[in-house]
């Protein structure tokens, strides 16, 4: 993953970043103790009517009826603009229950998308699980196609977008292993 503070890329087996030094315990003393958060669906500012909710909580239940090893994480709030907004991300994805009942390491495909509709900023944790499966560039592309939504002030739209894509890339990382390798060619020598 890039590092949330410094965006240097850190990998998997590191405990923090090798660049700004960044790990748990820092977010912690930069951000204070997280909110506490449960998983799944939270809106921690009150922003998301209940018919929002609603069709949010219809789309996260149907993506994991298809893909019951994951867990979708969506929180909606309004954070400080002195940080950068994936610190955030980073902070709420490691602390309280998403962090401490998930999976660990290439088990965990925990996703979290936060989402500030009020400075229309989004960010997003991926677990280790998605890393392994997942390029650079695949991983980068979901931003590039969620972020002009978020920055019009559709977040739903952004998150139905995100949710889609990540869908499409779990189907294909499937379907990529459920189809034998071809058979090399015959040497003619
Ligand atoms: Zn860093």
């Amino acid at each position: 993953m890039h590092c949330p503070y410094c965006q240097v890329w850190i990998a998997q087996e590191s405990a923090s970043c090798p660049s700004c030094g960044l790990n748990v315990a820092r977010a912690d003393a930069l951000l204070g103790p997280p909110p506490p958060l449960s998983g799944g669906i939270v809106d921690l500012a009150a922003l998301v009517s209940s018919w929002q909710m609603r069709g949010i909580r219809r789309k996260v239940d149907a993506f994991q009826r298809q893909f019951p090893q994951v867990m979708v994480h969506v929180c909606v709030g309004e954070f400080p603009t002195d940080q950068p907004f994936e610190l955030y991300a980073f902070w709420l994805f490691n602390r309280g229950a998403i962090g401490s009942s998930a999976p660990v390491g290439a088990e965990n495909f925990d996703m979290l998308l936060v989402i500030d509709p009020q400075s229309k900023r989004a960010a997003t944790m991926l677990g280790y699980g998605w890393e392994n499966l997942l390029q650079r560039d695949q991983l980068e592309a979901v931003w590039s196609r969620m972020e002009p939504y978020v920055m019009q002030g559709k977040w739903q739209r952004g998150f139905l977008v995100w949710l889609d894509f990540h869908r499409q890339l779990f189907v294909d990382c499937w379907n990529r292993l459920q189809t034998p390798a071809e058979p090399a060619e015959p040497s003619p020598y």
